[in-house]
């Protein structure tokens, strides 16, 4: 690329606003707008899209059901958006795990639901890790939990929430809306994105493909998939996404096996640069990338302790 004078000062100039700005205290930093969407996906069910996880949602006759509350902010212009949609109100949060940008705006919907459902190990580790933050004055948790499963009519619409075991979390819930035939996967459903492995959460990148695996057989060509995350901030796929997610899992723990199994170092085994065949997954802000998944899937292949 070369550049004329004139857009080299303009480059320059824009670089030079952008250290400025980056050099300033975190607290002084003007405030990037918070650009939000509510994209209607089908029969009622949609994504409202900001910061962090996915939030789904579903409308209908009886009012409003939200699947994850990302952080207060964002939250409070989903409920208002929801509430807008609803005039029956919203009835329940359903939180998908503990991670603070799905459960961060719990507070804000506590007002407006008369309950926020979750795993049993969801709660768990959300309120350890309120205490962990000393935050848990100002912390809503659920207060409606499952071990297995957990079903809800609403309106015209089944909701059915499942519990496959550890994976991304030991406390993930997938949610099912029936008859929209749309699943909300939380952070189980990374899309061509290096996923989080919470292994101190108990996560198991081993069960991880298996609950993909029992995710994507329980759906069928027609479902849509809601991921937590997604490159270039696309989160909605297909069966095709989950069983590629769960392909490019079971590469990195492979990698890390073949690595253990032939003495190879962590730092040797984290050094690949990107997986045969998944090379066009992307990294996630700063710390989600190929060396930290496959340091993790070191660790499980290890067996060592998290
Ligand atoms: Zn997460």
């Amino acid at each position: 690329m070369s550049l004329t004078r004139r857009d080299f000062l303009a480059t320059s100039s824009v670089a030079i606003a952008g250290l400025a700005v980056s050099r300033l205290p975190a607290w002084a930093q003007p405030a990037a707008p918070l650009v939000t969407a509510f994209t209607e996906v089908r029969r009622g069910v949609g994504m409202f899209t900001a910061t962090g996880g996915t939030i789904g949602y579903l409308v209908n006759a009886d009012g409003a059901v939200a699947v994850d509350s990302q952080y207060a902010p964002n939250a409070e212009i989903c409920v208002k958006g929801l509430r807008e949609r609803a005039p029956k109100g919203i009835d329940m949060l359903i939180n998908t795990h503990h991670h603070g940008d799905h459960v961060g705006g719990n507070q804000v919907f506590r007002s407006a639901v008369r309950r926020i459902v979750a795993h049993e190990n969801c709660l768990a580790w959300h309120r350890k890790t309120a205490q962990q933050a000393g935050t848990e004055g100002q912390t809503s948790f659920a207060d409606t939990t499952f071990t297995d499963t957990w079903k809800a009519d609403f309106g015209d619409e089944t909701i059915h929430a499942r519990h496959y075991g550890p994976g991304h979390t030991s406390g993930d819930a997938v949610i099912t809306f029936e008859r929209a035939n749309i699943v909300h996967g939380g952070d189980l459903l990374f899309r061509r994105v290096h996923p989080f492995i919470d292994r101190p959460a108990g996560a198991s990148i081993a069960n991880w493909v298996r609950t993909l695996e029992k995710v994507a057989s329980a759906g069928s060509a027609d479902t849509i998939f809601i991921f937590g995350h997604g490159k270039d901030g696309v989160v909605q796929g297909t069966r095709e996404d989950v069983t590629y997610f769960r392909n490019y899992l079971q590469a990195a723990l492979d990698h890390a096996v073949t690595g253990v199994k032939a003495g190879r170092s962590k730092e040797e085994v984290t050094a690949l640069a990107a997986l045969p065949g998944f090379e066009d997954v992307a990294a996630l802000g700063a710390r989600l990338n190929m060396a930290a998944v496959l340091g993790v899937a070191f660790d499980e292949a290890r067996g060592l302790a998290p």
